[in-house]
């Protein structure tokens, strides 16, 4: 393989996907050495057939705000490859959506489920439709518009869609209530549902928990304790405020939190009780970050990310790109010695290696958050064999996968100097498993 023509005929055939791009080339550079060991990948073209989705469905989505006026966006579902297990990934709904941005997601999906031992592939979907300002009633008709086309195309053995930015337990369940109707079946097709109707245990806490438990390993190679460190969060949706409920928890002191408007600097740290505040504002009222300083009286930037803040650890939770070049070398700079994502590719090329250059721990999110979807594959399971498990028992079975990614990254990942290159390591694994698989199944 030689990358660099692979990622120009895709820039050529897919012009103006520049995530898309950005998430290919990384994987490729890091996967050239190892994918040229194996001159029988080159000759079925392997390469081309795991960087171009299997297929990707596009749909207008019509549906009446409450002011009967009519609505239309996009909707798009991008099955990836399914060579391990049924499409999965979830489903975003953001104004910034579009089909660029969600084949980055779904071909790190491919990788990231790989990596979870767990038979599943990869997909993600998702709309331009922003749930920001508007009504229950109106989210409610948004999701079931949504559902009308893309259940012909989804199914519990064929492509299970769980939530991501703009989709949490609310719209999951408005989706999951449509897909049951059209149906006439309950089955598993969605993860992330409510706990009365097949949701796991520890579902809503998994991307944040998992990403605090891989954390803990990185810095178990640097016998380096928890206890005491001032952590920078970015984000305050699921994933941001689970991460900030485990630093918590491991006596961390978590000083930023941050929406799309602006970020707070907490000096005090965010305790038990601020984060209930948080998590009841943000869960429960839609609110903005902006009140948290209000209410507590603390430092408000509003336009800005938190990166210039002095700590130790950083976990960006928020979108991809949130970190460039020059917040990586504040971070650097202000001593942060580890950085976990919590997102889905929230550090750019430029950051990354400035990260890897300071020899700090980084790991990408593709291996740090992958708690989310192991739990939602530890869902799949629950509800196929018509047993739910209790908290401890996925919580151990999280803290064991994440163990078990960190593992895999340090086998593929140590350099001959001893540091571990995250993003080599969990690239190479997550790559390996697919292409064998991919290699046994034919030219299909
Ligand atoms: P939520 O919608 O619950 O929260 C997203 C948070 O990020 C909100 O605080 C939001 O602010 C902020 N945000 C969103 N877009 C932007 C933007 N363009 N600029 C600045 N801030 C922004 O989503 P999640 O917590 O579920 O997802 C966060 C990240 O984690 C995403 O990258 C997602 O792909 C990734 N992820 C999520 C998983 C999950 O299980 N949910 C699993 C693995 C990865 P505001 O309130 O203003 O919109």
């Amino acid at each position: 393989m030689n990358a660099a023509k692979v990622l120009e005929d895709l820039k050529r055939r897919f012009p103006n996907e520049p995530e898309y791009h950005q998430a290919v080339e990384e994987v490729l550079g890091t996967i050239e050495e190892e994918y040229n060991k194996h001159p029988e990948f080159d000759k079925v073209n392997l390469i081309e057939r795991l960087c171009i989705p299997d297929r990707v469905y596009q749909f207008r989505v019509t549906w009446m705000d409450d002011k009967g006026n009519i609505q239309t966006n996009m909707g798009y579902r991008v099955q990836h490859n399914n060579a391990i297990g049924p499409y999965k990934g979830g489903i975003r709904f953001h104004s910034s959506v579009n089909l660029g941005i969600l084949k980055f997601l779904a071909f790190e999906q491919t990788f990231k489920n790989s990596l979870t031992t767990l038979p599943m592939g990869g997909g993600k979907g998702g709309s331009d439709f922003s749930p920001r300002g508007k009504s229950n009633a109106e989210v409610m008709r948004f999701c079931q518009a949504f559902m009308l086309e893309l259940w012909r195309h989804i199914g519990p053995e064929t492509d299970v869609p769980a939530g991501d930015i703009g989709v949490g337990g609310r719209e999951v369940g408005y989706m999951f209530g449509m897909y049951k109707k059209l149906t006439r079946e309950f089955s598993g097709v969605l993860t992330g549902k409510g706990r009365e109707f097949g949701g796991s245990l520890i579902r809503p806490e998994a991307t944040g928990y998992g990403n605090i438990y891989f954390l803990l390993e990185m810095l178990k190679t640097r016998n380096i304790d928890i206890k005491g460190k001032t952590c920078l969060v970015s984000g305050s949706g699921n994933v941001a405020q689970y991460t900030a409920e485990k630093l918590i928890e491991l006596g961390a002191k978590v000083v930023t939190m941050s929406d799309s408007d602006g970020y707070i600097y907490d000096p005090d740290g965010i305790d038990r009780e601020k984060l209930d505040y948080i998590m009841e504002l943000k869960n429960l009222y839609r609110g903005r970050i902006r009140e948290y300083a209000e209410k507590y009286g603390c430092k408000y930037v509003p336009g800005a990310r938190p990166w210039n803040e002095k700590a130790d650890i950083a976990l960006p939770s928020a979108t991809q790109n949130e970190i460039n070049g020059d917040d990586a070398k504040a971070l650097v700079a202000n001593g942060v010695f580890a950085v976990s994502e919590g997102a889905n590719m929230p550090s750019t090329p430029e950051a990354i290696r400035v990260f890897q250059d300071a020899k700090i721990l980084y790991a990408p999110g593709k291996a740090a958050n992958a708690g989310g979807v192991s739990v939602s594959g530890l869902e799949m399971t629950q509800n196929s064999i018509k047993l739910s498990w209790s908290q401890e028992e996925v919580d151990e079975k999280l803290k064991s996968i994440m163990k078990n990614i960190h593992e895999a990254c340090v086998k593929y990942g140590t350099e001959p100097d001893g540091y571990i290159n995250y993003v080599k390591g969990a690239n190479v694994a997550g790559f390996m498993k697919v292409a064998n698989a991919m290699m046994a199944q034919g030219i299909v």
